[in-house]
C-alpha cells in the first residue's frame, strides 16, 4: 500500500479534538504527509431559520471569532501553518468532502465522535463523512462505550 500523502484532519474544538489530533498527527509523520485542518462553523440560521425570527448576525460574528481564535491556537501548539488551516461556514459533512476534494486529500481523519454524537454509534458527522468520500476515512475512537 502506497503512503497517505495528504490528509486531511476534521475537528470541533471539542476537548475530543486532541486524541483525533494525536492520531492524525501522528499518521502524518509515519507517511510523510502533509497535514491539513478543518473547521466547519454551522450557521445558526440551519438551526433555527424559519422558527425564531431574530437576526444572528452578531451572535454569529462573536461565535466565528471565537471559532477562528481557538484554530488559530489549536493551529500553533501543533506548528501547522497557515495555508494548512482551514475555517469555512457550512455543513461540517459537505464542507469536508469538498475540501478534501479540493485538496486531493487520500485519507480524512475525524473522531468516532464529538459534540453531537454520544448517543449514536458512529457520531453524525463521522456517519456523514464515511458516506461519499473519495478517498480513504478513518474514524478515531473517542471517549468510552
Ligand atoms: P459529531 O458528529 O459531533 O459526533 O462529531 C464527530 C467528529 O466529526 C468530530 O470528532 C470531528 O472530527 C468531526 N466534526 C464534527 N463537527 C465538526 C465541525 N463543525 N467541523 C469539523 N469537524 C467536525
Amino acid at each position: 500500500m502506497s503512503n497517505y500523502k495528504t490528509i486531511l484532519l476534521a475537528i470541533d474544538l471539542s476537548d475530543e479534538a486532541e486524541e483525533v489530533t494525536a492520531k492524525a498527527l501522528s499518521l502524518t509523520k509515519s507517511n510523510d504527509a502533509t497535514l491539513h485542518v478543518i473547521h466547519v462553523i454551522e450557521p445558526l440560521s440551519f438551526a433555527y431559520g424559519g422558527d425564531i425570527p431574530m437576526d444572528f448576525s452578531g451572535i454569529q460574528d462573536e461565535i466565528q471569532k471565537q471559532a477562528q481564535s481557538q484554530l488559530t491556537d489549536f493551529a500553533s501548539r501543533h506548528q501547522l501553518p497557515e495555508q494548512q488551516q482551514h475555517i469555512v461556514i457550512g455543513r461540517p459533512e459537505n464542507e469536508i468532502h469538498s475540501l478534501a476534494k479540493e485538496l486531493k486529500a487520500d485519507l480524512i481523519v475525524v473522531g468516532s465522535h464529538g459534540r453531537h454524537g454520544f448517543a449514536l454509534l458512529l457520531g453524525s458527522t463521522a456517519n456523514g463523512v464515511l458516506h461519499g468520500a473519495s478517498c480513504d476515512v478513518l474514524a478515531v475512537r473517542v471517549g468510552d462505550d
